[in-house]
């Protein structure tokens, strides 16, 4: 079969591989339908994720139908359409029973799929702990409807979950790249007062007026007088950072409002410094990053009622074939690219 390839630092290629087969008895084995690119497969690609395996087959974000499973699999049979979660997770250790499965204590458990095991930018995956890591989609919910749901959607809901939004808030989600967009669609079930996007692409600016005309939109240089003057306590109640630079890291605490709480989704390349005597008697709340994806069946319900549809964000579309230039639009962000589907 085909599959996507990180080979060495900076390059990745299409091979010619085995399909993958049952190694465990909690195993299952999926033919992929469709699947995506995400910004950490970059990551990968340029040597900055220094657990992940060269020769291991990337791609983490995918769909598709079940075409095995082993012996002690229950939830999933041969012929079920399945989103794959980006992590893998036992279900039994004392992280995963608390539902941080994050940080499940499972050998393979965390971001493993396409990072130290091979992962889904190829015709067939093989998903351990299939019982957690696959989750069966609603009969009138399609593959580009289901895409994002185990990995930047699941990102996105975890952040709202764990942001306590109420419906008196004023929130700030500084970032609307993909997954800035998923963290706006799952904060907007919250039912805040108001919601403000802080972005300085002109490209994504003009996405979020279109698809979500009732949110604010502000800029990087504006948004410390844009945020105050939208907010009924001086500053957000809430932030969401899902930009990940040192400037955004900034932005959020100084934008909160005191006794906020400002959830760090992104993830940096870098330290990052919190000036403790310019913040103190903010009493301010910070929960750092690491999706906690446990919610995929919430979600797909959620696709079904027709309450997020993440469908706008699929801007481009290339057979596996092509992948190399898919990779090559994602990556340069041409032609107004958000996500690209791989079919
Ligand atoms: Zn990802
Ligand atoms: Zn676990």
């Amino acid at each position: 079969m085909l599959a996507y390839t990180y080979v060495e630092r900076g390059k990745f290629e299409l091979l010619e591989k085995p399909k993958p087969v049952l190694k465990d008895a909690r195993d299952a084995i999926v033919r992929v339908t469709l699947g995506s690119i995400c910004t950490s497969d970059l990551h990968i690609k340029h040597g900055s994720v220094p657990r992940a395996v060269p020769g291991v087959t990337v791609g983490h974000e995918m769909v598709g139908v079940v075409e095995e499973v082993g012996a002690e699999v229950v939830s999933v049979k041969p012929g079920d359409r399945v989103t794959v979660n980006v992590e893998t997770f036992c279900g039994e250790c004392f992280f995963c029973r608390h539902g941080y499965v994050n940080n499940c204590t499972a050998p393979d458990g965390g971001w493993a799929l396409g990072c130290r095991i091979d992962g889904g930018q190829a015709e067939y995956v093989r998903v351990p702990h299939a019982d957690q890591g696959l989750t069966r989609i609603p009969y009138m919910v399609s593959d580009e409807q289901a895409l994002f749901v185990g990995d930047v959607l699941a990102t996105g809901f975890w952040a709202a979950r764990i942001s306590e939004i109420g419906e008196e808030d004023t929130v700030l989600i500084i970032g609307a790249g993909p997954t800035g967009i998923c963290t706006l669609l799952c904060a907007m079930l919250k039912r805040p007062k108001c919601i403000i996007v802080c972005e300085k692409s002109y490209e994504r600016c003009r996405f979020v007026r279109e698809h979500y005309p009732q949110v604010l939109l502000t800029s990087p240089e504006e948004c410390r007088d844009f945020v105050p003057a939208h907010s009924d306590h001086g500053g957000a109640d809430v932030v969401l950072e899902v930009a990940g630079t040192e400037e955004t890291f900034r932005l959020a605490w100084e934008c909160a409002r005191p006794n906020a709480v400002v959830t760090l989704v992104a993830l940096y390349d870098s330290p990052q410094v919190l000036p403790l005597p310019d913040m103190y008697g903010k009493n301010l709340t910070f929960k750092t990053g690491g999706v906690d994806g446990c919610d995929c069946e919430e979600i797909l319900h959620l696709i079904a009622e027709g309450k997020i549809d993440t469908t706008p964000l699929i801007t481009h579309r290339f057979p596996l074939k092509d992948i190399a230039e898919a990779y090559r639009v994602f990556e340069n962000r041409e032609d107004g690219v958000f996500k690209v589907a791989i079919y």
